[in-house]
């Protein structure tokens, strides 16, 4: 079952040439998240062939430029391409007040429903039969929100050789994936645990955007799978870091090791970093499994949490 993610941007800041702003598509079963949408968002889904027909849901973590400047362009682009059905934009509801008159203006008459939906502090934003994603807050110079997406455990996998056994009626098999016992014609009952095997265990990712090193996010994404954690510095810039609401690699990477994450992706970039292995190998001082995001690069995220 797909999960991926797939980075558009992982730039801080400004678009430069070698990194763009802020943007990353979730793809889950090819139903695609969008989370932030730095300038250069759409042009990257094209190149990595990711359908606006499949995006419905767009998730902005907080109103600084460098992480919504793609959003009016991406949604006149989806106008013209006739996407039908409805985009929702959640995003902060100061974020709204100042979005919304200017997108509607070039994205009047669009072919899809167009909702703004503002972002509660903290719970449920999304919900379908397999996924949930929450928000959660995070510390930078303003409010901002990060983001977990949650797989949905899936039901109880069959025992074939003990549903021949027993001749189980398939019209009984989805309540059996669901958990119940087979009652035979005889009145004998066969327990659940004797017809299915566990599940996949289901597979978690949190979206950390631009935070100061906070334990109150490490407790937020306790126990996710993969942790992408904004590391807009090295350690030369520890002190500049805090005072611009950002982190360091190694406090990322400190955050994964405290919220006890299987992996954690790296990305926001600051631009005066042109060779990237010096974040790499701070963060790697404190926490083993590191991976750096780059435009295009896309993540197994179901591999990344078996590995
Ligand atoms: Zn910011």
């Amino acid at each position: 079952m797909k999960f991926d993610l797939n980075i558009l941007g992982c730039g801080s800041a400004t678009p430069t040439v070698r990194h763009n702003p802020s943007s990353q598509i979730v793809n889950f079963r090819d139903k695609l998240f969008m989370v932030d949408c730095g300038e250069g968002a759409q042009v990257m889904m094209k190149r990595l062939g990711l359908k606006f027909s499949r995006l419905s849901h767009i998730f902005i973590s907080h109103m600084h430029g460098d992480h919504c400047f793609g959003l009016p362009g991406l949604l006149s682009t989806m106008s013209l391409h006739e996407k039908g059905g409805m985009v929702t934009v959640h995003m902060q509801s100061e974020g709204i007040k100042v979005m919304e008159p200017m997108i509607r203006y070039f994205c009047d008459n669009t072919a899809y429903d167009l909702r703004f939906e503002p972002l509660p502090a903290q719970g449920v934003v999304y919900e379908d039969d397999g996924l949930t994603i929450e928000t959660f807050p995070l510390y930078h110079r303003l409010p901002c929100s990060g983001f977990i997406f949650r797989e949905k455990p899936s039901l109880l996998n069959l025992r074939g050789d003990m549903v021949r056994f027993h001749q189980i009626p398939v019209r009984q098999l989805h309540a059996i994936k669901c958990g119940a016992d087979f009652f035979k014609d005889d009145g004998t009952v066969v327990p659940n645990s004797h017809l299915t095997l566990p599940p996949r265990r289901p597979v978690s990712y949190a979206y950390c955007s631009d935070t100061v090193m906070d334990r109150r996010v490490a407790a937020s994404v306790k126990g996710v799978d993969v942790l992408y954690h904004e590391s807009t510095y090295a350690d030369d810039y520890e002190v500049q870091a805090v005072h611009r609401g950002h982190s360091t690699a190694r406090q990322a990477a400190k955050i994964a090791a405290m919220a006890g994450v299987h992996h954690l992706i790296l990305g926001h970039y600051s631009k005066r970093y042109r060779d990237l292995s010096p974040l790499l190998a701070e963060a790697r001082e404190e926490f083993p499994a590191v991976s750096l995001s780059d435009e295009g690069r896309v993540f197994d995220l179901n591999g990344l949490a078996r590995q």
